[in-house]
């Protein structure tokens, strides 16, 4: 095979630096690159039509001769030319150009135009058609013509002969046979890549266009197939490592349980036991927690962590919020302090000294338990025993910092690492780009719930929600009044913040209401945090930094300001802070228009769906992968070709493929890999 990666600007075979670096922009590093460059569309210039049976508004080429042609000044400068063939003529209209497209339209010469045609004040007409001089007779193409993805500098033309050569290269051999076989009956990979490259006439745009053609399928099954054998690989690396075996005695789970005031759900049990397993075997648990808001996964993972003391190792808890950790020290302080476990709370806004002594307590092993913020993964903090991580929350984490979190465990062992997502994944996507993680979902809310009532409401309504807010709040209910998003400014946020607290303060008297956000100071969040826990504040007006795990269950009303800038995962985590007691609750989404359609789109799903999944399969059709998959993108290559909505029958059979593959052949699984991903690195390390 010819030669695959080499950097950017260094050019390659008949590739210099300069043209090395253009394409370099569009990822393409190598003959293999450019063969997998795949066209966005095709345009038909396989066929001429004559210009009086020519449909207006669809894309068609014809064949003329110029009859005449003259620059014009009014209404602007432009060239119109009139060009005709046997069944009739057209104006062809050029608004800005070149002196040598006004040679071409010298009257006399012959054309072929490709554009779509539009009925114009003098008749037909092309405005800015693609021209190209011919012969009379000259033979039309044998393909239809390929629209590449390109970048500034790098013409069509110059891409379609780079890959043609890069085509001509590509070894016949098929690295899978059994995808050709019935019932697949795939072409090859080196049919399928030319075939997409030079689609042969007649081929049903439609097919080409939707992807749904078999080369295409045969191309997004590989795509799929490489991520799946790429993402199972980095799994089964983890899984080779050393982790301490934490076999728990049920002496402190078992206390713990009995303590409860609650009894744990189905599927808390069973995530439970999921875990239980995996903790007490000698290689390194990765997996995920999965459920919807309120499904109860902190309790999840305190019996997860209560096994590692009971195996005397350390566990750490790590979650994206200030808030949200401190919640998370009080509840679990509260829960396991009495059973003699030490919990260490580690932040950011620590004083110094508070810090040290907590530090200390880790290092000397007493503690068992740390719960924190980023602070838990700075240098100083050091873990002699660190049999499990805990990550809540764990998309809004990059991949650098759980793999700090990891790398605090003792030397030639790693952790067992526990992520915990209440952003539910979409099957499709919890197939594909989570696939190098264990799932465990819980798929069953505690008890007791009540359901949340939604409702839309126009601005201009305000005055009326603020009145029955006030009602709801005077007979005992507690609020959260959640500010506009302001992506562009934060000082902007901040300030309106503080504005709508104010109005809010004097438009309601008789309430007490309070503020939190993300600039004040950890003392100040967590003595208003205390008091609306407590009751004594009925209306918290918040930013979002009450997004994520607050939990109040007596709050019950909550009014999201400008709800049309919100995306919907965020959406439902925020509805998800009330409906936590037994008490009827409601969230009232105040919007703004004039709604964009993708706005729209989110109102609407969060109207009408409840259920996390439902929701995130709406946001994984509106946003597409990209940015659900969030932070895990810089670990995981995103998928090009394949469609997680449309190719889902191709995810399940690339993972049958795969897993036997793995099992059976694994040369020609990286075999597989390497012709998609060449030499370059992937950062499948969390
Ligand atoms: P999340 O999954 O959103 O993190 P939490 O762990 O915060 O949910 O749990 C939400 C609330 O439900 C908490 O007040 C918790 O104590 C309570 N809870 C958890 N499990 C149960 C259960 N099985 N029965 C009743 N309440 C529960
Ligand atoms: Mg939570």
């Amino acid at each position: 095979m010819p030669s695959a990666a080499s950097s950017a600007g260094a050019g390659w075979a008949g590739v210099g630096p300069q043209l090395a670096g253009r394409l370099a922009k569009l990822d393409i590093r190598g003959d293999r690159d450019l063969a997998l460059h795949l066209p966005l569309r095709y345009e038909d210039e396989t066929r001429l039509v004559a210009i009086a049976d020519a449909p207006e508004g669809l894309p068609v080429q014809v064949e003329g001769v110029v009859e005449a042609c003259e620059v014009r000044l009014r209404p602007r400068r432009q060239l119109v030319a009139r060009v005709a063939d046997a069944s009739g003529g057209l104006t062809v209209r050029l608004l800005h150009f070149h002196p040598s497209q006004a040679k071409q339209l010298e009257p006399g010469g012959r054309l072929r135009l490709f554009g779509e045609i539009r009925a114009g004040f003098f008749g037909a007409e092309m405005v800015h058609p693609r021209m190209r001089p011919v012969a009379e007779g000259e033979s039309l193409p044998e393909a239809l013509t390929p629209i590449y993805p390109t970048t500034a500098g790098l013409a069509q033309s110059a891409l379609k002969k780079l890959i043609g050569r890069a085509l001509a290269h590509l070894p016949e051999e098929d690295l899978l046979p059994e995808v050709q076989a019935e019932p697949c009956g795939l072409p090859t990979f080196s049919a399928a890549l030319r075939f997409l490259h030079a689609p042969p006439p007649g081929t049903p745009l439609a097919e080409l266009e939707a992807r749904s053609h078999p080369a295409w399928q045969r191309i997004k099954f590989e795509e799929l197939l490489v991520q799946q054998l790429s993402l199972r690989r980095a799994h089964a690396a983890r899984r080779a490592k050393n982790a301490p075996r934490l076999v728990g005695d049920g002496s402190l789970t078992g206390p713990l349980r009995a303590s409860l005031p609650f009894s744990l759900t189905g599927a808390q049990e069973r995530a439970v036991g999921e875990i239980a397993g995996e903790l007490a075997a000698p290689h390194p648990m990765q997996r995920l927690l999965q459920g919807d808001v309120g499904s109860g996964k902190t309790i999840v993972a305190a019996l997860a962590m209560l096994q590692a003391a009971e195996a005397g190792w350390q566990a750490a808890l790590m979650a994206p919020t200030e808030i949200l950790a401190e919640q998370h020290y009080l509840k679990l302080a509260a829960w396991l302090t009495p059973l003699g476990i030490d919990v260490v709370w580690l932040s950011g806004s620590q004083k110094k000294k508070a810090r040290a002594e907590m530090v200390a307590r880790l290092e000397s092993g007493t503690a068992h338990l740390a719960v924190g913020t980023h602070a838990l993964i700075t240098e100083q903090v050091a873990f002699p025993r660190l049999g499990l991580a805990v990550v809540d929350e764990q998309h809004r984490f990059g991949v650098r910092q759980r793999v700090a979190l990891r790398d605090k465990g003792a030397e030639g062992s790693a952790p067992h690492l526990l992520m915990m997502s209440a952003t539910p994944i979409p099957r499709t996507l919890a197939m594909s780009y989570y696939a190098d993680l264990d799932v465990s979902v819980l798929d069953e809310l505690p008890p007791g719930r009540s359901p949340v009532v939604t409702k839309l409401v126009a601005d201009s309504r305000r005055d009326e929600v603020v009145a029955r807010l006030r009602d709801a709040c005077m007979a005992g209910q507690q609020a959260y009044w959640v500010c506009p998003l302001i992506e562009e400014s934060e000082t902007l946020e901040l300030q309106t913040a503080l504005d709508t607290h104010a109005a809010l303060a004097a438009a309601l008297p008789e309430l007490r209401v309070g503020l939190v956000h993300g600039r004040l100071k950890a003392a100040e969040k967590t003595a208003t945090m205390a008091a609306f826990a407590a009751g004594e504040i009925h209306l918290l007006v918040a930013t979002t930094v009450i997004e994520v795990g607050v939990d109040v269950p007596n709050a019950s009303l909550m009014v999201i300001e400008h709800a049309e800038r919100f995306g919907l995962a965020q959406l439902h985590q925020l509805r998800g802070r009330v409906g936590r007691g037994a008490a009827a609750s409601a969230c009232i989404l105040l919007y703004a228009g004039p709604l964009s359609e993708n706005g729209r789109g989110r109102l609407k799903a969060i109207f009408e769906h409840t259920d996390g999944f439902a929701i995130a399969r709406e946001d994984l059709r509106l946003r597409g992968p990209g940015e659900f998959v969030g932070a895990r993108q810089s670990g995981v290559p995103l998928l090009r070709y394949a469609d997680l909505e449309a190719d889902a029958d191709l995810i399940d059979a690339a993972r049958t493929l795969a897993e036997r593959l793995l099992r059976e052949d694994p040369a020609r699984a990286t075999a597989v890999i390497e012709r998609w991903q060449g030499g370059r690195e992937t950062l499948l390390r969390a």
